[in-house]
């Protein structure tokens, strides 16, 4: 994409955050912007990088490693895509924050890298707060379970919970869902359990980061807002 759309869609999505958080009377700097970079060239992820960017997202294992080789060592990466056991040795050491834990197998995975790596590794647990049957994530009955059993583990750190909402038209539609991982969290943090710090909710993307900010996102994940529809090509 081409340098100035960039800087001009970095720009609205900005102001956009900026209203959102003024609507509901949040300081602009509780949320944070995640770039998902995911399929885009590094020449996209430079220009934003030029603009102020720090943070962002992708959602294979393959694609982060070559772009964290690539690019300045202040970035902060973000895995946000279905993470396979096998493949967490790849990235534990070059992920900021792991937002799609979806099991305890999962989490014990990472656990025992983190230690073998002398790390603490970050991470929020995926919530399919919708049931969606395409999407991963634990349902909103097992999150609190699976906070519990997560935060025994050494090496790990849980910070907070994620969810994808649907795909809908009217992003009004995804309110409740927002809504709904809101709750689980607040639920969660009066547990006071052990070695897990809820801090975060990371909610919202192009469609309808709005909307999840007024609902209390702290992260949201910005990709086709920032550079442009993907391409998935074949080859
Ligand atoms: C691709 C992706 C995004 C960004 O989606 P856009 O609609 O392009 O903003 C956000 N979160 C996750 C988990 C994704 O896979």
């Amino acid at each position: 994409m081409s340098l100035y759309m960039i800087k001009e869609n970095l720009d609205s999505v900005k102001q956009n955050i900026e209203k959102a958080c003024s609507l509901c009377g949040r300081a602009a700097e509780s949320v944070k912007l995640i770039a998902v970079s995911k399929t885009k060239p590094v020449e996209d992820i430079e220009q934003a990088y030029a603009y102020g960017c720090r943070d962002f997202g992708e959602n294979k294992v393959q694609e982060l490693v070559e772009k964290y080789e690539k690019m300045p060592k202040d970035i902060r990466w973000h895995m946000i895509g279905h993470l396979q056991r096998n493949k967490v040795k790849y990235i534990v050491d070059k992920v900021y924050l792991i937002h799609s834990v979806d099991s305890v197998r999962l989490a014990e995975e990472i656990s025992k890298e983190a230690v073998k790596k002398n790390l603490t590794v970050s991470v929020l647990v995926e919530v399919n707060v919708a049931g969606e049957e395409s999407k991963f994530g634990t349902s909103s009955d097992e999150a609190l379970h699976m906070v519990e059993e997560i935060a025994k583990l050494p090496g790990i750190r849980v910070k907070g919970l994620m969810t994808i909402a649907p795909f809908v038209e009217n992003a009004e539609e995804n309110r409740l869902y927002f809504a709904k991982l809101k709750q689980i969290y607040v639920d969660i943090i009066q547990k006071n359990i052990d070695n897990v710090c809820m801090e975060e909710l990371s909610m919202g993307m192009t469609g309808d980061y709005e909307v999840a900010i007024t609902e209390g996102a702290t992260y949201v994940r910005v990709g086709t807002g920032i550079f442009g529809e993907r391409h998935y090509s074949t080859v």
